[in-house]
């Protein structure tokens, strides 16, 4: 028993019309028209296999095929649908193609499974409208509260209450998701990076996914006249600022697992004749490890307090976020393994760089990932692309693990 790669094809081609800059790669904001006209063709083929579709907690969409003992926990599987701006095709897409091809060939088949098997589409994974990622997972599994969640606007001021509402999305069951109700989950997703494209590889299958910290920082100097003040006398933020840069750079090429890096830098008064006075950045550093991840952190933390004594200049240092390493379940890796090798597919575990739904779910049960590559390491932009072949193979190791794991 194979799936049908014809069908997960055109699943990706449907989906994709569904987009609000077409010609400009693919944008699907949580809630919004293009992510209901999406939700609309999945919930049509689900329809054809008799899934039970229900609206779940925080709008997030479970279809279940019923196992033979009722109520036994279930095998899920799943990703999400809303994009960043101007994304891809791929991200999120290959995890909820390969899985509702899974479950369509399942069905089909008429495959004896014990336990329910059950295909998600978290919400907002990506913070494609609401800037937070994970949130569908994050409000599903109880994480965020419900005070919580009635402050939660996008950036025209719409709630997401309000949003999900206006989508029709209204869940049909409130219930926190809790562990005793799943009994493990996989989820594939694209690499978003080049590891496996540079090894010649289908499958990557993930150990561990990345502990994240994020800092923002801002540096004050002095502002003044940028031709009458002599070099030696300035107190340069961005200067200084461009020395942090470098020095997080050396830092955490030291350790391989480790990355840092600065994505948003923020000059004042930002004036080709005004040496600047202010500069304000955001620092992500990243590892699999949480005691070299706070290591790592520490030293640029010192490097930065290094830099200020010696120009002059003061630090404001802000801890914008900080997410542990989340371990991913041995047993799960080896079913994954076993199934690829079966298969004669060659494979490497690896780290997710990126955090995925996968990491809230690991803190409620057993959670595995499969990697499939990125063509040129690209991700979250229109060249976003995995070939067919690999997608299909993702598939097919799916499609056995579900087996094992419900049998
Ligand atoms: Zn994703």
């Amino acid at each position: 028993m194979k799936v049908n790669a014809k069908r997960i094809e055109k699943d990706i081609e449907e989906i994709n019309k569904f987009n609000s800059t077409p010609g400009q790669g693919i944008s699907r904001a949580t809630f919004t028209q293009e992510y209901m006209g999406a939700i609309g063709y999945i919930f049509k083929e689900l329809e054809k296999i008799g899934a039970e579709i229900k609206i779940m907690r925080g709008g997030n969409i479970r279809a279940r095929l019923e196992g033979t003992v009722k109520d036994a926990p279930s095998v899920m599987i799943g990703s999400h649908i809303d994009s960043v701006f101007q994304g891809g095709k791929f991200d999120g897409v290959v995890g909820t193609v390969t899985s509702l091809e899974v479950i369509r060939t399942i069905s089909e088949n008429k495959v004896f499974h014990k336990n329910p098997i059950d295909f998600v589409i978290f919400v907002e994974e990506d913070g494609s409208r609401f800037s937070s990622v994970l949130l569908g997972s994050r409000i599903w599994t109880g994480k965020v509260k419900e005070e919580e969640i009635s402050k939660i606007i996008d950036k025209e001021g719409i709630s997401y209450r309000e949003a999900m509402t206006e989508s029709g999305l209204i869940p049909e069951d409130n219930s926190i998701l809790e562990g005793r109700k799943i009994k493990a989950m996989i989820e594939p997703h694209i690499e978003q990076s080049l590891v496996l494209e540079s090894q010649g590889l289908s499958i990557g299958i993930v150990e561990t996914i990345a502990g994240i910290k994020q800092l923002e920082v801002t540096i004050e100097g002095v502002s003044n006249h940028a031709g009458a003040t002599p070099m030696n006398l300035r107190n340069d933020a961005l200067c200084g600022v461009a020395e942090i840069i470098l020095n997080a750079e050396m830092i955490a090429s030291q350790n391989r697992t480790s990355v840092a890096t600065v994505g948003l830098v923020e000059v004042t008064p930002g004036k080709t004749n005004i040496i600047p006075g202010k500069v304000r950045f955001t620092l992500d550093i990243r590892d699999k490890d949480d005691v070299t991840l706070n290591e790592i952190s520490d030293k640029i933390l010192k490097s930065i307090e290094v830099s200020c004594k010696n120009r002059g200049l003061s630090d404001t240092i802000k801890l914008a976020s900080y997410t542990k390493p989340v371990l991913l379940s041995k047993k799960i890796v080896e079913i994954i393994e076993n199934s690829a090798k079966n298969q004669g597919i060659d494979t490497l575990r690896m780290i997710s760089g990126a955090v995925h739904d996968s990491s809230v779910i690991a803190e409620l049960t057993d959670v595995g990932m499969i990697f499939v590559p990125s063509r040129g390491g690209r991700s979250h932009c229109p060249e976003e692309y995995t070939p067919l072949k690999d997608i299909e193979i993702a598939a097919n190791i799916l499609l056995e693990s579900v087996i094992e794991l419900s049998k």
